[in-house]
């Protein structure tokens, strides 16, 4: 099932810019039987883990983001590109494989006793998702590990985040 998982992730070249190979999950999310077991898998590392809230990263990250928070039954949290969000938010600026950019969160998305799996689609150099720990903690609530269906292992962006964590990814390049 792996195998058929890497095989219904497509790689774009030069998207969105020259020289990046997209990782490209539509035909995964179209496959339904694909889908469900790519979110019990990743769902499965956090069964025991005390999880109360899963945060989704914008925007690919809210799809299985949310599938894997009803999956654990608990509530879904997005964290969004400056400027989506209508209430009042905390922020954080990050570098991306391709450009940099600013993410924000609820103000009162997280509450001190919440314990946060953060979820995306791909950690390419881990800017992303090492801001949004930095978010979490900010809220005074703690990050229980990170999930991803893609890690594109050869940008390292694992060494960005907290390495006592568990890490769950399914694929990896
Ligand atoms: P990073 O902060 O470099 O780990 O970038 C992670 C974010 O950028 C995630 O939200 C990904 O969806 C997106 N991203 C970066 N590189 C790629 C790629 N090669 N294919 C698909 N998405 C990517």
């Amino acid at each position: 099932m792996l195998n058929a998982i890497k095989s219904a992730i497509r790689t774009v070249p030069d998207f969105p810019k020259p020289g990046i190979q997209f990782k490209d999950i539509t035909p995964l999310l179209s496959d339904h039987k694909l889908l469900r077991y790519a979110v019990d898998s990743l769902a499965s590392d956090w069964k025991d883990a005390g999880i109360t809230k899963v945060i989704g990263i914008e925007s690919r990250g809210f799809i299985l983001g949310a599938m894997l928070a009803d999956t654990l039954n608990v509530g879904f949290v997005p964290v969004r590109k400056q400027g989506k969000l209508p209430f009042t938010t905390i922020r954080e600026t990050y570098d991306l494989e391709y450009g940099s950019d600013s993410i924000e969160m609820h103000i009162d998305a997280l509450t001190e006793q919440d314990v946060v799996l953060i979820h995306d689609d791909v950690i390419a150099t881990g800017g992303t998702a090492a801001a949004t720990h930095r978010l979490v903690e900010f809220a005074g609530a703690t990050v229980a590990g990170y999930s991803f269906i893609i890690d594109l292992s050869f940008l390292d962006g694992r060494s960005k985040l907290d390495s006592n964590l568990p890490f769950s990814t399914l694929v990896r390049y």
